[in-house]
């Protein structure tokens, strides 16, 4: 018998001392479900070679047990001993992977390839609806649209990694988002492209934190090459989720992977989402999408009509283009709407048909800035009481905010300087002119009041 198959009959009797000690750590249970179905195969080269009877036993094994079994092994086998498992052919891709039994390499940073994931044909979710060819262009997204394109070129290898889409609702950040996607997929056959929204990242997270996948959770998010991320603000507060996100995007990023996040807010006024998250947020582009302008919102009507083959007059066009100015869902509503209506009362879509169709959405969506409404952004984003806010009251705090909701009621408002002095309780309207020009003096050095009263603007056009 020469040295080697001495070794070859020896590991047998040696695994039998690991599992002594395996079932000193496992509770018997464990042990007889877990390990006594494990089949020592080989030891040469001082790696040991196990036969585990499926994929998924093999991956509980990893999550949950290696902390106990590799040190055993590393005792009984020697120090310089490692794990090869052995699945039984499943598919054709199952084989063999290797696990260093070194200390530190268990779970989290484990490069744990499952094999034949690269084989796995994953959906991509994303919807051939939304491309490039139908996301109208306009100055409103020109600078996003532009970056998005070179992205679908080169993903991941331009500066705009991320790509950071922010703008309020219904102006086609997800639309965008998509596009870029599907032109990237296009392009590179190849390429894992990912579309998911915040909410599903963080129910897929909680389901296999739940069910001891994390692993797989992990390693099925670090082998995308363009990452997605919808509507990115939902991680608000849910910082373990934003915890597992930030490794992954790390990960993604170290690798030159693209990763593309949009939000309804830009990177500094996401709330309650990590400093070190927003910085790496910041590091490519981020850009805002804008209401579109008159002429893009007619172009983009004239792109849906053809193609939903209906018959609209310009006068039509006009008018919606005309009254509906700050949502391109809206827009779009609103021409639903009307082509129900039109086929529904078998009456050609007229622009009084428009008109009183129109009547309702505009009624129920265009919110005009009112005193009001900005006094009452003021208090909440100042966190100042209304009836503290309306008083005489003088202190620094309460006095600027004041100011504030002055200075944004000339601007936004058509009411006279001595209507808005009123509102604010009493001041006549050279307080209000001086209240404005005070403002817009700090506002040029003040960083910090600048955003937020740019904050409060965003949300009063909206
Ligand atoms: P968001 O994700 O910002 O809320 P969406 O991407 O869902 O907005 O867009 C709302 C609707 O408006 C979608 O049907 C989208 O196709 C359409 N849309 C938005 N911007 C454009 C554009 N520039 N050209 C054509 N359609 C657009
Ligand atoms: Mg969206």
């Amino acid at each position: 018998m020469n040295f080697q198959s001495i070794e070859q009959t020896k590991y047998i009797s040696v695994w039998q001392m690991c599992l002594s000690q395996i079932k000193k750590s496992t509770s018997e249970e464990e042990y007889a479900r877990w390990f006594q179905p494990i089949e020592p195969i080989g030891f040469t080269n001082d790696i040991l070679r196990l036969r585990v009877p499926s994929q998924r036993h093999l991956q509980h094994i990893e999550q949950n047990f290696i902390r106990v079994l590799a040190p055993i092994v590393r005792t009984n086998f020697g120090v310089k001993a490692s794990i090869r498992y052995a699945v039984p052919q499943e598919d054709q891709s199952a084989s063999i992977r290797g696990y260093s039994t070194q200390p530190d390499v268990a779970t989290i940073k484990n490069p744990f390839i499952i094999p034949g994931l690269k084989k796995v044909k994953f959906d991509s979710q994303l919807r051939a609806e939304y491309n490039f060819d139908n996301f109208i262009e306009g100055s409103c997204n020109r600078l996003l649209r532009s970056a998005g394109l070179s992205i679908s070129v080169n993903p991941g290898t331009t500066s705009f990694n991320p790509l950071f889409i922010y703008g309020s609702s219904g102006l086609g950040k997800t639309h965008l988002a998509q596009a870029i996607g599907n032109a990237t997929v296009a392009r590179h056959a190849n390429s894992r492209v990912l579309y998911v929204s915040a909410n599903r990242f963080q129910s897929q997270f909680q389901y296999a934190a739940h069910h001891g996948e994390l692993n797989d959770f992990i390693n099925f998010y670090q082998m995308i090459d363009v990452l997605i991320i919808d509507d990115i603000q939902e991680l608000a507060g849910k910082s373990k989720t934003q915890n597992i996100f930030f490794n992954i995007f790390n990960h993604l990023h170290m690798l030159g992977k693209q990763l593309i996040l949009t939000s309804d807010r830009p990177p500094v006024e996401l709330k309650d989402i990590e400093e070190r998250l927003i910085t790496r947020f910041k590091w490519g582009l981020s850009g805002e999408l804008t209401p579109p302008d008159k002429q893009t919102r007619t172009t983009i009507l004239h792109s849906k009509i053809k193609n939903i083959h209906l018959e609209v007059s310009e006068e039509v066009i006009a008018f919606l283009a005309d009254n509906i100015k700050s949502n391109v869902r809206e827009l779009e509503g609103a021409l639903t709407s009307l082509e129900a209506y039109s086929r529904l009362m078998g009456q050609p879509l007229s622009i009084d048909l428009a008109r009183r169709v129109l009547r309702d959405i505009v009624e129920i969506t265009t919110t005009e800035v009112t005193i009001e409404s900005i006094l009452n952004l003021v208090s909440s984003h100042f966190g100042i009481e209304l009836p503290m806010l309306l008083s005489k009251k003088r202190t620094r705090d309460v006095a600027q905010a004041r100011q504030v909701a002055m200075y944004l009621c000339k601007k936004h408002t058509k009411a006279a300087l001595s209507a808005i002095g009123s509102a604010v309780g009493g001041k006549n309207h050279a307080t209000v002119l001086h209240s404005c020009k005070t403002i817009a003096d700090i506002m040029e050095t003040d960083k910090v009041l600048s955003q937020k009263i740019q904050e409060i603007e965003r949300k009063l056009k909206y």
